[in-house]
């Protein structure tokens, strides 16, 4: 035994010698004529076949067992089979996303959930948070659940300028109720301004709230478009994203 055993007695504890402890694991094997009769005179509380082939006064020989030969009692435990077995499925789903800056003075920039004070806004039903955006459109094309469109449509007074991160973490519960784990996402935002590199921790950590990961699941990165085209003109902002998800086969 690895582990150390201790036995609990009323208020007291105490550690075993686990020097000859021994956890049984199956198959154990006998001769045929040794188990019949074995069986033949079972008693009701043994645990384990070498139980009854011990009580008919048969000493087995003790041989070691493989950690991953375990027994498959509790759900967890079949949770845990998967996870040895393999059979993990990984799928893959990209998100794309653009925004026009608005004419709007009083619309607020609001990128991957952080407030962009001073600097002008983009046009939108929602809050227009394209960064939001293209993650949720990975996370659904990698469940196959469509797009974003598709679940919150621009049509739907209740979506009217919502903040985003409602649409990611209702992407996040469907994936979870297929199942599905993020592993992670990857994301490029396009924009000649304003810069958002120094404000990736705020955004990162914005996505792993809403999706229930660990933040370092989250990339985020930012580039400009070399003044070329319209997220060169500074018309609007894109968003790149890829997201990587897995669940065991059922
Ligand atoms: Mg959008």
């Amino acid at each position: 035994l690895a582990d150390t055993v201790k036995r609990k007695e009323g208020g007291r504890l105490e550690t075993l010698d686990r020097a000859g402890l021994y956890r049984m694991q199956t198959p154990q094997a006998a001769r045929l004529d040794v188990w019949r009769d074995a069986f033949a005179k079972a008693r009701g509380d043994a645990t384990d076949d070498l139980a009854l082939v011990e009580d008919a006064g048969v000493v087995p020989e003790v041989v070691p067992g493989e950690e991953d030969n375990f027994k498959v009692t509790l759900p967890e435990d079949l949770e845990r089979a998967r996870r040895t077995l393999g059979g993990a499925e990984v799928r893959t789903g990209i998100g794309y996303d653009v925004h026009a800056f608005s004419r709007d003075p009083g619309r607020k920039l609001v990128l991957g959930g952080a407030d962009f004070e001073g600097e002008p806004g983009l046009e939108g039903h929602s809050d227009a948070d394209a960064v939001l955006h293209a993650a949720v459109d990975a996370l659904l094309g990698a469940g196959g659940l469509g797009d974003i469109g598709v679940h919150f449509p621009n049509t739907d007074p209740r979506w009217k300028d919502e903040p985003s991160g409602t649409f990611l973490a209702h992407a996040a519960q469907l994936l979870k109720e297929a199942g599905w784990t993020v592993q992670n996402l990857d994301i490029t935002v396009l924009a000649e301004r304003p810069k958002v590199q120094h404000r990736s921790a705020e955004m990162r950590a914005n996505l792993a709230r809403r999706l229930q990961i660990a933040e370092e699941r989250i990339n985020l990165k930012a580039t400009t478009n070399e003044r070329l085209g319209f997220i060169g003109r500074e018309e609007g902002i894109a968003a790149l994203a890829i997201a990587t998800i897995s669940r065991f086969e059922p």
